[in-house]
C-alpha cells in the first residue's frame, strides 16, 4: 500500500523564488515530492525569507510531510560594479580594466570596477579571468596600482553585477563574509535545518561556520558547497567537517573547466559516502525546463547519471524558482529518479568497502546492511535522535527502505535528505526497546507501510535520550494483526 512517494530513494531539493511564491505553487511542488526547499540567501530579505518559511511549514503540515529547509549563504561571490549604461559590449582583442577601488567610476566599454578590492592582490599578468558564468573571457595583461589591465577574449554584452572567477581558483578571499554572519543569526533564528557555505576553502571555513551556527542556538546541517579549485584539494577534510556536500557544479565549472565536471562529480559522490556523509548533485540539472515544459534527452541522462552515480539528492534552482515550469520541473526529476534507481547498481560489497568503523552506532548499521542483504527483509526500522544512525545505515545504498523514527523534528527533516531514508514522527521515550521495537511495527502497520508477514531489522539504543547511543539490532516479523514475532527459521 505504499505510495510512489515512498518508494521514491533519491531526494529532490527545490529553490524557492518568484515562481514558488504564485499561489498554489508550493503546494503543488510538495505534493509533486520535493523533500527539501532551497533559500537563496543572495537575494531577498529577512522578512522575505521568514515569510516563505512559513509557509513552507504550513504547507507540510498540511499535507502530513517532512519537508526540509536549506539557507544558502551567498558567501564571496566576487561581482564587477555597474555600467553607466547598465551594460556594454565587449569586443575580442579590446583593452579593458577592473579597477579595485571603492570610489571607481561607473563602468564603459572601457573599464568597470570591482566588489572585491583585494582581487588586485591575487591575479597575475597571464590569468584568465571569468565573467557571467565563463560566458566572457579576459586576459590580465598587467596589474598597476589598484587597476588590473586586461584584454577581451570573446565577444559579448557584459551587464551590471555579473559574477567574476579567476580559472584554476586561487583568490584570497575566506568562506565566510561579514554578511554571511549575519545571515546565520537570521536562519538560526528561523529554525532552517541545514545551512550551505558557498566557496568554501578548507575544513577551517567548515569548523568557523559551525561555530557562528551553534552560537546562534542552531543544530542545522552543515552543507560545504565544493565550487573551489582550492575545495577539491582539501575534499577529504571539508567532508569531515561538513554533515553534507553539494556539487555546485555552477561555480565549479567555471574555475576548473566544465570538462572536469563529470570526474569530480564521481569523486565528491565517492568521497561523501565514504566518509558517511550527505551529498546533493546541483546546477542545471534540467536548466531548459526554465522554458520549456519537458527536459531535453541530455538532462534527463544527466540526472538519470547523478543518481547511478550514488547522489543522495538531486537540486533544482532557475528551474522551479524562477522558471515558467516549477511543478513540472519537479515531476520531471520523480520520473527520472524512479527510473533511474531501477537501474541503480547495488552497493554491497562489504569486503571491497570498508566503512571505517569507529562508533558503535556505525557498527550496528554495518551489521544490520550486512544481514539486510543476506536476509530478505522489507524494511530497516531506525529508532534516531539526531538522525545519525539513519544517515549510517544510508550510506551502504542498498535496496532496503530505512524508516528513521525520530520524536525530534529537526532530526526528521534532516533525514528527508538522506537517500533511501522515509523520516517517521516516532516516540519511543519511556518505553522499554523491545517494546519501542513492537510499537514501530504496529504504527507502520497501521499507516500502511509494513504488512503482514514483513520481516524487518530494527536498530535502538538503550537510552534512546541519547545521541549515537544505537548499540542493538534485532530481527522481527510483522505478525497479520501488526503485532511481531521473533523469528527461528529464516
Ligand atoms: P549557486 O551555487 O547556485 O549559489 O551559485 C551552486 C553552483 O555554483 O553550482
Ligand atoms: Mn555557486
Amino acid at each position: 500500500m505504499t505510495t510512489n512517494h515512498d518508494l521514491r530513494r533519491t531526494k529532490i531539493l527545490a529553490t524557492l523564488g518568484p515562481a514558488t511564491d504564485a499561489p498554489g505553487v508550493l503546494d503543488e511542488l510538495v505534493r509533486a515530492g520535493v523533500n527539501v526547499v532551497r533559500m537563496n540567501f543572495s537575494h531577498g530579505q529577512a522578512s522575505d525569507h521568514a515569510a516563505r518559511i512559513a509557509a513552507v511549514r504550513a504547507v507540510a503540515t498540511r499535507q502530513g510531510r517532512e519537508v526540509g529547509v536549506l539557507a544558502d549563504l551567498p558567501g564571496p561571490k566576487i561581482r564587477i560594479e555597474r555600467f553607466a549604461e547598465g551594460k556594454v559590449a565587449l569586443k575580442a582583442g579590446a583593452d579593458f580594466d577592473l579597477v579595485c577601488r571603492a570610489d571607481a567610476p561607473a563602468g564603459d566599454a572601457t573599464q568597470v570596477g570591482v566588489s572585491y578590492l583585494g582581487l588586485v592582490d591575487d591575479v597575475n599578468s597571464g590569468d584568465t579571468l571569468l565573467l557571467d558564468d565563463g560566458l566572457i573571457a579576459l586576459k590580465v595583461a598587467s596589474v598597476e596600482g589598484d587597476t588590473i589591465h586586461t584584454v577581451v577574449l570573446t565577444d559579448g554584452i557584459l551587464s551590471d553585477r555579473k559574477g567574476l572567477n579567476r580559472l584554476g581558483g586561487g583568490l584570497s578571499l575566506g568562506a565566510l563574509t561579514e554578511q554571511d554572519k549575519q545571515h546565520i543569526i537570521v536562519a538560526a533564528g528561523l529554525g532552517v535545518d541545514f545551512i550551505a557555505v558557498s566557496f568554501c576553502r578548507s575544513a577551517q571555513d567548515m569548523h568557523e561556520a559551525r561555530r557562528l551556527v551553534k552560537a546562534a542556538g542552531s543544530d542545522a546541517a552543515l552543507v560545504a558547497k565544493i565550487e573551489r579549485a582550492e575545495a577539491i584539494d582539501n575534499l577529504d577534510e571539508i567532508a569531515l567537517a561538513s554533515d553534507a556536500l553539494m556539487v555546485a557544479r555552477g561555480d565549479l565549472g567555471v574555475e576548473i573547466g566544465d570538462a572536469e565536471l563529470p570526474g569530480l562529480q564521481k569523486k565528491i559522490i565517492r568521497v561523501s559516502l565514504e566518509r558517511n556523509r550527505v551529498v546533493i548533485t546541483a546546477t542545471q540539472m534540467l536548466q531548459s525546463m526554465v522554458d520549456n515544459p519537458i527536459p531535453t534527452r541530455a538532462e534527463v541522462l544527466d540526472v538519470a547519471n547523478a543518481v547511478i552515480d550514488g547522489t543522495d539528492a538531486v537540486m533544482l534552482s532557475a528551474e522551479t524558482a524562477s522558471g515558467s515550469y516549477p511543478v513540472k520541473a519537479v515531476e520531471a526529476m520523480v520520473r527520472i529518479c524512479l527510473g533511474a534507481e531501477r537501474q541503480f547498481d547495488r552497493d554491497t560489497d562489504f569486503e571491497a568497502a570498508p566503512r571505517n568503523l569507529q562508533r558503535a552506532d556505525q557498527a550496528i548499521a554495518m551489521a544490520s546492511m550486512f544481514l539486510a542483504e543476506h536476509i530478505k527483509v522489507r524494511a530497516i526500522l531506525a529508532m534516531t535522535e539526531s538522525g545519525g544512525t539513519a544517515r549510517y545505515l544510508s550510506r551502504f545504498r542498498s535496496q532496503v527502505p530505512i524508516f528513521g523514527l525520530s520524536r525530534h523534528e529537526g532530526a526528521r527533516r534532516r533525514m528527508a535528505l538522506m537517500r533511501d531514508v522515509i523520516p517517521i514522527d516516532f516516540d519511543s521515550r519511556g518505553l522499554p526497546t523491545r517494546e519501542a521495537a513492537r510499537g514501530a511495527i504496529r504504527q507502520l502497520f497501521d499507516a500502511g507501510l509494513l504488512a503482514g508477514g514483513d520481516r524487518v531489522l530494527i536498530t535502538s539504543g538503550d537510552h534512546m535520550e541519547l545521541h549515537g547511543a544505537t548499540n542493538t539490532l534485532r530481527l522481527l516479523q510483522v505478525g497479520a494483526d501488526g503485532s511481531a514475532e521473533g523469528l527461528g527459521e529464516l
